[in-house]
């Protein structure tokens, strides 16, 4: 770490705004980039010192730390692991370029650090497959059918008609193109090669250019118990082939369709039961379905509608650890909306016993209303 006061490092005020904050590190990154300072190592450490100070103060949790404790209090911060030295250039040039685009990438050291892309495709390839509620629980064989880009026999992969791609005449091969303003010159992304430094004059005729030809295939594959949405199932060797004959590996992004009746939430499964309101009145044992056959759901008297009942143990199998969720009962009462003479009878007949009287009562209304009537006297 620098010893440096981090505000006079960027030679701003200690109530700098974030905007004068970049500002004033774009000005020193600038002035001492490497690329601009070949063999200095001066301007190396100041390039570094002014990225380091820039990196605690535009973070408001850091610069806080530091405004009250200093560097030290920075350093037993686990997220400033990264910071000062033991940050590379490689992060840097990268937070440079997003920050302040592509104007950062300069020639030179910027534009050989830029990787050459050599194909069109990547190595893995990924696809989405969707499975049925209990197919994802319980785990199955599944046929799948998929698409694999191999590099183009024809051209080798470069998509050029002569098998050679050539060098960007826009670039010169630099991949990158230069525009001066005042007395700087920035550099951007050759827009005609993307970068690449090389273009394809005339398309191969057999994959248009592309150079990958696809080819279906079908495997079969066994899904795991328990796996559920956005996980991936990996499938080795599978993916698509480089001209050097490396294979990548195919993703299988699961999406699994909803139950009818089960509600899954994680490892957990819900379900709701309804139960008549006479059953809440008395107290009932009753059966449902569960994931794995039936349950035995003990519904004590007087429960509450929305009331859960959980089963340990009796939800999902956990993909990755084995151990299996919880099964949740959600009882739901149900009232009748419609009596006849005789059922009608015998609720009168209950609620009398119960003494409480057919006609309204206005017992309790009229001794709410005294009281609040007494508030106001
Ligand atoms: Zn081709
Ligand atoms: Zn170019």
């Amino acid at each position: 770490m620098s010893d440096r006061d981090y505000y006079e490092v960027l030679g701003v005020g200690k109530d700098a705004s974030k905007d004068e904050l970049k500002k004033a590190y774009r000005k020193l990154a600038l002035k001492y980039h490497p690329d601009r300072n070949p063999d200095d190592k001066e301007a190396e450490d100041k390039f570094k010192e002014a990225n380091e100070a820039y990196e605690v103060l535009s973070s408001d949790e850091k610069r806080g730390i530091y405004d009250r404790y200093g560097k030290a209090g920075l350093e037993g911060q686990g997220g400033f692991s990264r910071g000062g030295g033991a940050r590379g250039f490689e992060d840097i040039f990268e937070d440079l370029n997003s920050m302040f685009g592509d104007a950062f990438g300069f020639g030179g050291q910027g534009g050989q650090r830029r990787k050459k892309k050599s194909y069109n495709y990547d190595l893995d390839s990924i696809i989405e497959l969707t499975l049925d509620f209990n197919d994802a629980v319980f785990g199955c064989k599944k046929e799948i059918e998929f698409e694999y880009k191999k590099s183009c026999s024809t051209c080798h992969g470069s998509g050029a008609e002569s098998g050679e791609k050539e060098s960007c005449p826009q670039c010169n091969g630099q991949g990158q193109v230069f525009s001066r303003q005042g007395f700087m010159t920035f550099s951007q992304t050759c827009p005609m090669c993307h970068g690449e430094g090389q273009i394809v004059k005339n398309k191969c005729k057999v994959c248009s250019g592309n150079g990958y030809e696809v080819t279906k295939d079908k495997i079969t594959v066994d899904i795991p118990e328990g796996v559920d949405n956005g996980n991936r199932i990996r499938v080795t060797g599978k993916g698509n082939i480089y001209p050097d004959g490396t294979r990548g590996d195919l993703y299988i992004s699961v999406n699994v369709s909803e139950d009818e009746h089960f509600v899954r939430h994680d490892d957990n499964i819900y379900l709701e039961v309804p139960v008549f309101f006479t059953q809440i009145a008395l107290g009932a044992t009753i059966k449902i379905p569960s994931l794995r056959g039936e349950l035995e759901l003990k519904i004590p008297m007087g429960a509450k509608d929305k009331q859960q009942f959980i089963f340990k143990n009796e939800g999902v199998r956990n993909v990755h650890s084995g151990q299996k969720g919880a099964f949740a009962a959600q009882i739901k009462i149900e009232y009748p909306t419609k009596l006849n003479d005789e059922q009608r009878e015998a609720l009168l007949k209950v609620q009398e016993s119960f003494g409480i009287e057919a006609q309204p009562q206005d017992n309790l209304f009229e001794s709410a209303f005294e009281k609040i009537k007494g508030w106001f006297n």
